[in-house]
């Protein structure tokens, strides 16, 4: 696992849990073990514990101590490599489908969200704000692109109109969805968790798997048991490590921030983001915020190829929020922390199989708050017999990432690169 980052966030704070479970403990054997207990392992898991599976999910540390507990809540649409690079890769007509799953992700979140009345403050709406008076014309063909992917109901917003629903002058415009929007990423979890573990999955939180057995009867071992099984899942994401060697390179942990002001009350908040919605510009370097049920500004941003938190992380984040609301300079920031997201060489997912009974998602590059409950969803529907969907998305290749000592190097330059292109364009 990387280095550490602050784990004490406001979803901590604001936790619903009402589950309790053991760590593993001697040998046992499953139909299925999942490593990760995130929103990829517990998606899984849901859907094979309901599918009458005995499922086993193997968590490190506690129910989404990951990314799935840590993020912006924003949830997305489509891939963060946009449409183009996966037509590229696989053709028009199946990239529509893999566009299709992503939309299919966001309504997966809703449903589940109300089958199991899962208490995450789920909003809809989202808007999407240029920096530069020039990109309007991208917001054009973006909403067109969407139009002509099916996925309509979306609205261009002119700076005025934008001003009337943000407390900044910073932008000049934004393309608004409608079926897209922000939730509380931890409670999603943890609801997630309890619905799985209601439809009989076991879940062991503080049980590190410390050695793996990827071949076609799979084992997963922890300091205190065994856990053998006729199929295996692997959730780890940017907090895998080193534990499965061919998965090593693959993705890139990529740490990002996220502070919580104190309560600024309904009025404030509402002069802040009137209608609620998740926002985010449209840099590389992504700005992402939105208001909390408690009327608090989380905003996050910034992206660290070093795996060590900055110094002071709420100093290090305050001028980036107060950039777009300086009437925040003076608030305090109750909380501030960070995870990792997984990033891939082309920003595309990446999923495959180790042997055929042993399968793996990671790497959603920033969007997998809706993804990898899909790629979870997916795997278990390889499990069930049913691959077609998956192997749609397995066949997208991707580069690794350099090893060795050129590793960090070349991504900070990456990045230099990036934050230029960001200024420039
Ligand atoms: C700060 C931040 C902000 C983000 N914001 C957004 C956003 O707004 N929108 C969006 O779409 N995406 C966002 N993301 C990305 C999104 O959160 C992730 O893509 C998603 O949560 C990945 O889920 P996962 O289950 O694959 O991985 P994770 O949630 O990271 O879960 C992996 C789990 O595996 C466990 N694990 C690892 N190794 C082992 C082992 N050896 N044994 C047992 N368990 C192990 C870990 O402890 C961890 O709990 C953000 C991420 C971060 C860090």
């Amino acid at each position: 696992m990387p280095a550490s980052i602050s784990n004490k966030s406001y979803y901590q704070a604001t936790a619903n849990r009402t589950i309790s479970t053991v760590p593993l403990e001697g040998n046992v054997t499953a139909d299925v073990c999942i490593i990760g207990a995130g929103y990829t392992g517990l998606s899984a898991a849901l859907e094979l514990a309901e599918a009458g599976y005995k499922v086993v999910v193997l968590e490190a540390e506690t129910i989404g101590f990951g990314a799935s507990g840590r993020n912006g809540g924003q949830i997305c649409t489509g891939f963060s490599s946009g449409q183009s690079k996966i037509e590229g890769q696989i053709g028009k007509a199946d990239a529509k489908r893999a566009f299709d799953l992503s939309e299919e992700a966001k309504q997966l979140i809703l449903d589940r969200v109300e089958k199991h009345k899962i208490d995450c403050d789920i909003r809809w709406g989202y808007m999407h704000c240029i920096p530069k008076a020039h990109q309007f014309k991208h917001l054009q063909e973006w909403a067109d692109e969407y139009e002509a992917l099916g996925y309509g109901g979306n609205t261009l917003l002119t700076k005025a109109e934008l001003e009337q629903k943000l407390g900044t002058n910073l932008y000049h415009g934004a393309l608004r969805e409608s079926h897209a929007g922000h939730f509380h990423p931890l409670n999603y979890c943890l609801g997630l968790a309890a619905a799985a573990i209601k439809a009989g999955a076991v879940v062991c939180e503080h049980s590190r798997v410390v050695e793996v057995d990827t071949g076609p009867a799979p084992w997963a071992r922890t300091a205190k048991g065994k856990v053998s099984a006729k199929f295996m899942i692997i959730g780890g994401n940017a907090y895998l490590g080193q534990l499965v060697k061919p998965l090593e390179g693959k993705v890139m942990p990529v740490g990002s921030y996220i502070i919580a002001t104190e309560p600024l009350g309904e009025n404030r908040a509402k002069s802040l983001i009137a209608d609620n919605e998740a926002v985010a510009n449209t840099n590389f370097i992504v700005d992402y915020y939105r208001r909390s049920a408690d009327h608090r500004m989380l905003f996050g941003g910034r992206a660290s190829y070093s795996t060590f938190e900055p110094p002071n992380l709420g100093e290090y984040m305050r001028p980036r929020m107060t950039s777009v609301f300086p009437q925040l300079k003076d608030v305090k920031i109750d909380y501030a922390w960070g995870g990792f997201i997984a990033i891939t060489s082309n920003r595309i997912p990446d999923c495959g199989r180790l042997s055929p009974t042993v399968f793996y998602a990671h790497g959603y590059s920033g969007q997998g708050v809706s993804l990898a409950g899909m790629y979870g969803k997916l795997m278990a529907e390889c499990v069930r017999g049913t691959a077609e969907r998956f192997d749609l998305l397995a066949k997208i290749k991707h580069l690794p990432f350099p090893g060795g000592r050129l590793r960090t190097p070349l991504l900070v330059a990456a990045m230099a690169y990036y934050r230029v292109r960001d200024a420039l364009s």
